[in-house]
């Protein structure tokens, strides 16, 4: 018997890698996909395998557990089938503010996606969990909450007035976590809403229709290498960043406006500590 599994296992590492090629490769007009066991036809073969490869049990996702830290690196499974079932929408309001990505004159990416609301309109839980973090940041998300769900995703909620759940609470579907605001950096009353893999915010609108109040479907299936949510947060980490040296500027002043090391700086730009940086300079930070 635990043969069996092992194989079934194995069959399943082996399409999943099959997928996430195809993935990879989306701009190829057609991909090959080996046929190790005859004829494999159906896309819904392919998603019975992964159904079974990638429900990973919680306690393997996540080792530990802490009140803070939002986002953070982790290496993510290539592929990861997030189970929809049961999942409510957060808020019955419809209209989209502001769309998941990367903002190139920002040079960041906007991790979530903003869905109007009115101060005091009720925010509601997407899944069952449980509050990691529920906590008041006064330059970014404001009064936000952050919950770990049982199906291995992360959805955070921010900007709210208030806070209706304490940590480490135990939460429903549907159950009421905060009320709508403007608080943090924020300009308009919105609710500001993440969903997040191990740390990786990913578009919430492959799961979420606010528009027209509907979840997407019984599950989504994540591909790390899937450039449709993926290559705007890679944007974030592969598109060089400059810095214009003004007269004053050290690396190390340089460093910690953008948050990088000093060593990443003079690696970059081929830099030796005896090197002397000038006003006009241009440096690559990233
Ligand atoms: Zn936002």
């Amino acid at each position: 018997m635990k043969k069996l599994y092992k194989y079934i296992f194995s069959v399943a590492l082996f399409f999943a890698s099959a997928l996430t090629v195809n993935a990879q490769d989306a701009f190829m007009e057609e991909v090959m996909l080996p046929e190790p066991l005859g004829k494999v036809d159906t896309v819904a073969q392919h998603a019975t395998l992964l159904n079974e490869a990638y429900i990973l049990p919680m306690s393997e996702m996540y080792p530990s557990w802490k009140n803070s830290g939002v986002h953070y690196s982790a290496v993510l499974p290539d592929s990861f089938r997030i189970d929809l079932s049961g999942a409510v929408m957060p808020t019955t309001n419809r209209r989209i503010t502001d769309i998941f990505g990367y903002r190139p004159r920002r040079g960041r990416v906007h991790q979530g996606l903003d869905i109007k609301v009115q101060v005091g309109d009720t925010i509601y839980a997407a899944f069952d969990g449980k509050v990691r973090i529920t906590t008041f940041q006064r330059r970014g998300y404001g009064h936000y909450v952050v919950i770990r769900h049982n199906n291995g995703i992360e959805t955070l909620y921010a900007h709210l007035s208030k806070r209706l759940v304490t940590e480490d609470q135990n939460v429903k579907a549907g159950d009421p976590i905060g009320l709508g605001g403007n608080t943090g950096r924020s300009t308009g009353s919105h609710l500001h809403f993440e969903t997040i893999i191990m740390g990786m915010s990913i578009d919430p609108a492959m799961m979420f229709d606010f528009e027209n109040q509907k979840i997407k479907g019984d599950s989504y299936l994540f591909c790390k290498a899937d450039p449709k949510h993926n290559e705007k947060v890679k944007a974030k980490y592969t598109q060089p960043k400059y810095h214009k040296v003004r007269s004053g500027d050290t690396i190390g002043k340089i460093a910690k406006k953008h948050g990088v090391s000093q060593k990443t700086i003079m690696r970059l730009n081929g830099l030796k500590s005896s090197s002397i940086i000038r006003p006009g300079q241009r440096l690559r930070i990233r």
